[in-house]
Parts: structure tokens; C-alpha cells; sequence
């Protein structure tokens, strides 16, 4: 039977999508289709879901703002799990309960809102309160690790509530990248004034306008030990390097800007980088994206 069927005979009330094109739904704006993306509206659904997919042995996988991860090209006959309606947001004190579908944007104007500080790093960085804390996103001043208090998560239709330390926080990793669904986040803030969280914001925001434009997935690489992904990439020529429609930027060497190319063009450009930085300098650099699915 048809997948989209199969999943609609299942929850008649599930919002899904069938052919789910990830090019229009990914930063790199590259990729094929999904078989089908659900929504989940709530906890409960999302749970059932995830304990059918795995009883099921059906393939899936999950995505947030599609703000680092890199689709393939063709078809995945699979289930893309999204969570954009777990969309709450509750503050109590100086701590901020967020869904997983809650956009960066949405969760720090809340904050602000509630005289809540402290994420003002956040700034900028396009994600989901659940991507976000599954690859422990920020910058140098505040990642996820840093303010996680506790996380509402699935596994199959087992939720649970994990602890800081229970969540394996590493740079760009997390428990969450093995196939636990983040489906909402409990953060700790700090009590502050809304005109000064606005500054703050505001000053994070301005140091990003450097980034460079277009399609990209952010910082391809993870910064090795002593030394940053981007100055090495530089230092062995590879600005402007190309495979197809997609090249390294100009800007920044750590950037790979995809201009109408395809998801093979992007993960042979990856691979040359990869090779080139090996071979010159001796380093071997780590993926910060994540391929899909
Ligand atoms: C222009 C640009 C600038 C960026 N700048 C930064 C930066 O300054 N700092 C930084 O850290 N990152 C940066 N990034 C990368 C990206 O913003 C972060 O990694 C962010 O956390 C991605 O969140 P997302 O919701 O888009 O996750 P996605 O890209 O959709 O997913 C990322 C991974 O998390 C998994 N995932 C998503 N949602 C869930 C969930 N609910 N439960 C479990 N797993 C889940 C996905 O399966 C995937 O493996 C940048 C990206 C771009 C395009």
C-alpha cells in the first residue's frame, strides 16, 4: 500500500504531505522528494507516530528549519517527521519551555517579551528549538549545552524527560542525533530588561551581516582543534572552488553557497574540500551538517 495511505489510514487526523520536496524546505534549497512529511499537532500524536514509524520499520527521519542538513537527490520512500505545530511557549520565572517547532526568532522575542534574558548570542541563527538543541547550536558566547535545563523527548512512543548532563551535548552533537525526537526544550534565562536584551540582540545580529549570502547550510565543517575549518580551507586555495552549481564562497571558506546547483554537486564539492584539506595539511576536518535522510 502507498505510504501516504498506509499513514492516513493509521491517523486520519495527521497533517501530511505527500511528495515533500526538500528543496523548498532546506537552506541549501537542494534535494528530492519524501515519500510523505507529517506534522504531528501535539505530544501525544508525535509520540504515536514515532512508535508506529518504528513497529512499522518504516524509514524516517526528522527536520526542523532545514537550516543544516543536506537533503539527497531522488526519492526517499520514507516518512519526514516535522515539528512546526509543537509550537508552545510557556515562561516561568526566568526559564522558557519551548516546543521543538518554535523558530529561534519566535522564542527569543518571547523572551524579550517576558523580561527573560540570556539567549541574545541566539541572534540570528536560523533554527528550530529542536534543531537547535539537537546539533547544540550557537556561537562562541552561549550554545544550547550552556542554558539546557531539561529535554522533552521521544524515542519510538517512550517519552521521557532528559537532564542536561542525560543529553550528551558535544560541539554540533547530541543524543538527539541518533534518532531521539526533541520535542520540546526547557531553558534557563535570566531576568533582564526588554530594552536591554533589544540591544544586546540587535548588537549579535549586526555581527553576523558579514556571513555571505545565498543558499548555504551555514558552516560546512567543525572547527578542529587550534585552528578554525575556514582559514584552512583558505590557506589551501579553495575559495571559489566549484562542482557544478555549487562552490565555496569567497566570503567565508566555510561557507558552501549552492546557486541552482543539485545535492550531488554539493557532497562532491564536501568531499574535494575534505580530500584537499587531508592531503595539504594533514588535518581531517568533521561534517557539522547533517545528511538526509
Ligand atoms: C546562514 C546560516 C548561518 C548559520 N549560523 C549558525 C551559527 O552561528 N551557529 C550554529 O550553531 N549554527 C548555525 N547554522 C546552522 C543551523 O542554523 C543550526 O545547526 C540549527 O541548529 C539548525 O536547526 P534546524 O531547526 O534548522 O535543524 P535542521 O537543519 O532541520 O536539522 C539539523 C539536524 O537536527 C535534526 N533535528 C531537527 N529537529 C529535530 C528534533 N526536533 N529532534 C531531533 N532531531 C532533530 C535533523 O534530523 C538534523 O539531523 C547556520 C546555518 C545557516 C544556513
Amino acid at each position: 500500500m502507498e505510504l501516504f495511505t498506509h499513514l492516513r489510514g493509521t491517523f486520519p487526523n495527521l497533517a501530511c504531505e505527500r511528495d515533500f520536496p526538500f528543496a523548498r524546505h532546506t537552506s541549501i534549497g537542494c534535494g528530492g522528494t519524501a515519500a510523505v512529511a507529517a506534522s504531528p499537532a501535539c505530544v501525544e500524536e508525535c509520540a504515536a507516530l514515532l512508535g508506529f514509524l518504528k513497529r512499522e520499520r518504516i524509514p524516517h527521519c526528522f527536520l526542523g528549519a532545514g537550516a543544516n542538513v543536506l537533503p539527497q537527490d531522488g526519492h526517499f520512500e520514507g516518512v519526514v517527521v516535522r515539528f512546526c505545530a509543537l509550537s508552545f511557549l510557556q515562561a516561568a520565572e526566568t526559564d522558557v519551555f519551548a516546543g521543538a517547532g518554535v523558530t529561534g526568532g519566535r522564542l527569543l522575542s518571547f523572551a524579550q517579551a517576558h523580561g527573560i534574558g540570556g539567549f541574545s548570542p541566539f541572534s540570528g541563527i536560523p533554527m528550530t528549538a529542536g534543531g537547535g538543541t539537537a546539533m547544540n547550536a550557537g556561537v562562541r558566547e552561549l550554545h544550547f549545552s550552556d542554558i539546557v535545563l531539561s529535554v522533552l523527548c521521544a524515542e519510538g512512543d517512550t517519552v521521557r524527560v532528559l537532564g542536561n548532563r542525560d543529553c550528551v551535548f558535544r560541539e554540533k552533537d547530541s543524543i538527539f542525533l541518533s534518532g531521539i525526537a526533541v520535542l520540546g526544550v526547557r531553558l534557563r534565562g535570566k531576568t533582564a530588561h526588554p530594552q536591554d536584551i533589544a540591544r544586546e540582540s540587535c548588537r549579535f545580529r549586526r555581527r553576523r551581516r558579514g556571513l555571505p549570502k545565498g543558499r548555504s547550510m551555514g558552516c560546512t565543517f567543525v572547527n578542529p582543534p587550534f585552528a578554525f575549518a575556514g582559514e584552512l580551507i583558505e590557506r589551501c586555495g579553495l575559495k571559489g572552488a566549484r562542482r557544478g552549481g555549487a562552490y565555496v564562497s569567497p566570503l567565508h571558506a566555510n561557507f558552501i553557497i549552492n546557486d541552482g546547483g543539485t545535492s550531488s554537486d554539493v557532497a562532491a564539492l564536501i568531499e574535494f574540500v575534505r580530500r584537499e584539506v587531508l592531503n595539504r595539511t594533514g588535518v581531517a576536518l568533521r561534517e557539522e551538517i547533517r545528511r538526509l535522510p
